[in-house]
């Protein structure tokens, strides 16, 4: 009898059928990365799937009945799905699925064009934890909404046809860079010089900002904008790039934003395709990347509400319901990377291939800012998988005393609510161009299945 605990690479165990699953698995969830890179678009993105698959809108104060499925769409920003169960809500509490939709990236700023040396500029202010030299030299779409003084909403996108203009920010050459080069990155790449280039066209018979002038007049031409309407836009410049499989056995998947997409589909089809008698609540939330504040980040009160309005209608006591809820904070964790070696702990962290990752704890010096899971709770989670026989993995961001962060779990655990992060291991995570194994999406998607039976 082998007594020893070892983890498998799910490829390594997984027959013919099993990869196919994967592979097709992995070809909707490229459409769902390339159908939306922003947290409003993923919003409406997943709107378009539940309401496919029957979900109806729900207002907050409507009756919920047993075997409702409906939708809160959150401002555009966020979505709460809700399958209402035939179980009992008091005795088993409510299965609740939460990820993340908003991904670091550029925002503009409020004044954001200017113009030097004949260029024309848009002014951004970075959201969420990014390395400004990666957004330097690749190609960047803008995507959002300007809303105007009499409520009128516009859409925009820009940079993801293949007929349509990029974005660009530029970088020094080498052969000048020797001064950039022996200071440290911090110092090397700064925040006020993440300027997009928005054109160099100048407009004739004007002496002063005439490329600022031309820009202005085509945003005029096409959306009906001028400068002042910058004050009331969320913009956001993401990489102009699309999901793509990596390496010859396309074995992994690179994509914009998998931090947190990744998780947030497997929530939506595990929700829309289990067989389940439980009530499940699956949230995809914004703001995670900047701390989960606001009335679309996890901190707002508005889950509490929804729970609220599940006991009301079962006619249970919303304190007795929350108790006996359960919660998968669904997030990423960062994969080993043989190149950094030494910012992990091998036995501990997450490896690409080998599963969704669960941990226990998040946080930094001491799991400080982290909900660290009870044993108890675990315990239960191991047996639900092993039931699935879901491949499986702990993880752990990195290194003690390396550095850290947080999720969204002790938020929805300070809810009195049992709830543990699990989430696919990352390779380059918050840079541009993350890489996933398809292998651990599928794994996510089998363990929040498994979650929510
Ligand atoms: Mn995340
Ligand atoms: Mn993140």
């Amino acid at each position: 009898m082998d007594l020893t605990y070892k983890r498998q690479n799910v490829y390594s165990v997984a027959d013919e059928a099993e990869k196919k699953r994967i592979f097709d698995y992995c070809e909707g969830y490229k459409k769902f990365l390339d159908n939306g890179k922003t947290e409003r678009e993923t919003v409406t993105e997943s709107v378009k799937i539940v309401e496919a698959a029957g979900y109806k809108k729900y207002t907050l104060g409507d009756k919920i009945n047993k075997g409702d499925k409906l939708y809160l769409n959150n401002r555009g920003k966020g979505l709460f799905i809700l399958r209402a169960g035939t179980a009992d809500v008091a005795k088993n509490g409510v299965r609740i699925l939460v990820a993340h939709v908003d991904s670091p990236r550029l925002d503009l700023k409020q004044v954001p064009l200017f113009e030097k040396a004949d260029i024309a500029f848009l002014k951004t202010h970075y959201y969420g934890g990014i390395k400004k030299y990666h957004w330097l030299t690749i190609p960047l779409a803008l995507h959002g909404v300007v809303v105007l003084k009499d409520g009128k909403k516009v859409d925009i996108v820009i940079g993801e046809s293949d007929e349509d203009p990029v974005f660009y920010i530029t970088d020094l050459l080498p052969h000048l860079s020797q001064e950039i080069n022996t200071k440290t990155i911090a110092e090397g790449f700064q925040a006020e010089n993440l300027n997009l280039i928005v054109g160099g066209m100048p407009v004739g018979g004007e002496d002063k900002d005439a490329v600022k002038k031309g820009v202005l007049n085509l945003l005029n031409e096409k959306y009906g904008i001028v400068e002042e309407d910058f004050l009331s836009a969320e913009l956001e410049a993401v990489p102009a790039v699309k999901a793509k499989d990596v390496g010859l056995d396309r074995a992994f998947l690179a994509s914009y934003g998998h931090d947190d997409r990744v998780c947030a589909y497997p929530e939506i089809t595990a929700t829309l395709q289990t067989e389940t008698e439980q009530t499940v609540l699956t949230i995809l939330a914004d703001k995670e990347e900047i701390g989960s504040e606001g009335n679309t980040g996890m901190q707002c009160i508005l889950i509490r509400d929804i729970l609220d309005e599940i006991a009301k209608s079962y006619g249970v006591n919303p304190a007795v319901l929350r108790a006996n809820s359960m919660c998968l904070s669904a997030d990423v964790t960062a994969g080993y990377d043989p190149a950094y070696a030494s910012a992990f702990e091998e036995m501990n962290v997450g490896f690409v291939g080998k599963g969704v990752a669960m941990n226990k704890f998040t946080g930094a010096r001491g799991k400080s800012g982290s909900n660290d899971a009870s044993a108890e709770f675990i315990g239960y989670l191991r047996g639900v998988l092993a039931k699935d026989n879901v491949i499986w993995q702990t993880g752990e961001l990195g290194r003690v005393d390396l550095g850290g962060g947080g999720t969204v779990a002790k938020f929805i655990a300070n809810n009195n609510i049992d709830t543990v992060d699990m989430g696919v291991p990352v390779l380059s995570m918050h840079s541009p161009y993350e890489l996933v194994s398809k292998a651990d999406v599928y794994s996510a998607h089998k363990a929040f299945s498994a979650f929510v039976k």
